[in-house]
């Protein structure tokens, strides 16, 4: 009764272990990926939050020459806060 308590607890930690692992390994290999899209100018940074967002997605400001790119709206609202003084364009889809 009791060998089949421990084989059973010793099974449930394998296949944790292999789960956890595995989850791991996939986010190092995304970051990865991240990384290198950003490197490749496909990713920018989210001014406000600093997640990596897509360069093209519709999200963004236009600033003068730049166009900042946001997570979200709830971002962009904050941004547009921060530079309500200066002349921006906003750019919707
Ligand atoms: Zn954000």
């Amino acid at each position: 009764m009791l060998l089949k308590l421990i084989i059973i607890g010793v099974a449930i930690f394998i296949v944790y272990k292999l789960f956890m692992g595995d989850k791991k390994k996939k986010d190092m290999q995304s970051k990865k990926a991240t990384k290198q899209r950003v490197a490749a100018g496909e990713m920018v940074k989210d001014p406000i939050c600093g997640t990596y967002v897509e360069k093209d997605g519709n999200i963004r400001v236009r600033e003068g020459e730049k166009v900042h790119v946001f997570c979200s709206y709830e971002c962009r609202d904050k941004f547009l806060k921060q530079i309500e003084a200066t002349t921006i364009e906003k750019v919707d889809d």
